[in-house]
């Protein structure tokens, strides 16, 4: 095996891609990790504030959905199958069906693709095209759905879209909730130009919408709204697509974001914490009607992933089947909104974002988001930006993390933001 020096970075810089991202702003090579912690070789251990993007609710490596993993792998579980039907693949799917769907009332078909948020993306965006037999697809501002072509042209931020190389057609931007600073309805604008057979709007194959947008900022759209935009997508005979890729998996308080919202999604894309584990693994929810894709007409040979049927299903019997972990991630949603208004106290002019535990400063500049970021890795917190402008001091904490390690955690934001404060009315004198 070849040995490598945990402390030597150089093979990054020498090796990997300038495409690399998060490792710029957290320089250290990491070894383990448990629960809401990371280690790194030189012994550091940070608390995880990022969590897989929200990929990680449930925290690194759950003992029990590891052990589910341990014991699968070693009886010779199925581990690449294409989309043929596996014990895993069933046992998952009735999970699902049983702790969530059903108590749900939702009747939805579940489709697996390529096992990222972007892909699922596109299947849905594929769909709602042959469904309507329409081209156009309404999505909103700082909306952000993936990076392939067809969820690119879906997200709003300017230097993703950039890095398309092409032009990126068939979808019309709406403002989304709150988008116009100066007030004003964003529902009432969409509706007249919808409505408006000159109002320059093809008729849309869907509308696709986060209900918290989190990579543009954590901006929490009202259930009012987005039960507005799903009547607007009825009025007009165009599919309702909610993305919950980041919003799902408990992280605004409930299992789907949308859930206490009275809105019933034609489509709803899954990914990141749906595993449980960090394994990649995405699907598509889909009301039975529209469920008219051949087979294999959207297909990925990695669709399906055994090894997070596994663990997924775990997840869902673990933290799902009564309502224990729901209200210990309320719980915790309390002490963050508590923290962070206080963080938001300190800095004049800032504003607090987002929903449940998917929350946020608006900290006014990038520049002071990326140095708190900076300051606090040094102590040992992990803990990155969103937004336009990456202004947004974003947490994304496990649901499930210690309440003392979430109060260290957040204890560790509030000494960065004051030393920022701090450092700049002393170069302010
Ligand atoms: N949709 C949303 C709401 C996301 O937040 C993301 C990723 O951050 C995606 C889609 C794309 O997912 P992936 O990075 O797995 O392709």
């Amino acid at each position: 095996m070849t040995t490598v020096n945990t402390d030597d970075r150089t093979i990054f810089a020498r090796r990997e891609s300038e495409a690399r991202s998060y490792c710029r702003s957290f320089p250290t090579v990491f070894t383990k990790a448990t629960g809401a912690l990371l280690s790194d070789g030189a012994g550091n251990d940070y608390i995880d504030f990022l969590a897989g993007c929200s990929s990680l609710n449930y925290g690194h490596n759950d003992p029990d959905m590891k052990q589910a993993l341990i014991d699968y792998i070693s009886a010779d579980g199925v581990t690449h199958g294409l989309d043929m039907h596996t014990k895993a693949k069933a046992e998952f799917l009735g999970a699902f069906e049983e702790i969530i769907l059903k108590p749900r009332g939702m009747d939805h078909k579940v489709m697996f693709m390529g096992p990222t948020g972007a892909n699922a993306v596109e299947a849905a965006l594929k769909l709602a095209r042959k469904v309507t037999k329409r081209t156009n697809v309404i999505t909103f501002t700082n909306g952000f759905h993936g990076v392939t072509l067809g969820a690119l042209s879906a997200t709003g931020n300017g230097y993703h879209r950039g890095g398309g190389g092409v032009s990126l057609p068939d979808v019309t931007r709406m403002p989304f909730d709150n988008y116009l600073k100066s007030g004003g309805d964003a529902a009432d604008l969409l509706e007249a130009m919808l409505s408006d057979p000159s109002g320059g709007i093809d008729a849309p194959a869907a509308i696709l919408l986060e209900t918290v947008q989190g990579e543009g900022g954590l901006n929490a759209a009202s259930a009012e709204w987005v039960r507005r935009v799903e009547q607007i997508a009825r009025d007009n005979g165009a599919l309702f697509i909610i993305d919950d890729i980041q919003a799902g998996v408990g992280r605004t308080g409930t299992f789907f974001s949308f859930e206490e919202m009275g809105v019933s999604p034609d489509l709803v894309t899954m990914a990141k914490s749906l595993s449980g584990y960090g394994l990649p693994f995405a699907a598509m929810l889909i009301k039975p009607e529209y469920d008219i894709f051949g087979p294999a007409e959207h297909n990925g040979t990695f669709r399906g992933n055994n090894h997070a049927f596994v663990t997924a299903r775990v997840a869902l019997e673990k933290y799902w089947s009564d309502g224990a972990f729901q209200k210990g991630i309320n719980e915790r949603a309390d002490i963050l909104e508590k923290r962070l208004e206080k963080v938001r106290s300190m800095l004049p002019g800032a504003r607090l974002k987002g929903r449940g535990m998917m929350r946020g400063v608006d900290v006014g500049s990038g520049e002071l988001a990326s140095d708190i970021c900076a300051r606090c890795f040094e102590n040992g917190l992990i803990i990155e930006t969103s937004g336009a402008y990456d202004e947004v001091v974003k947490v994304l904490a496990p649901l499930n993390i210690d309440k003392a390690l979430f109060e260290r955690g957040l204890d560790i934001l509030e000494e960065a933001v004051a030393n920022c404060v701090q450092s700049t009315s002393i170069a302010a004198e």
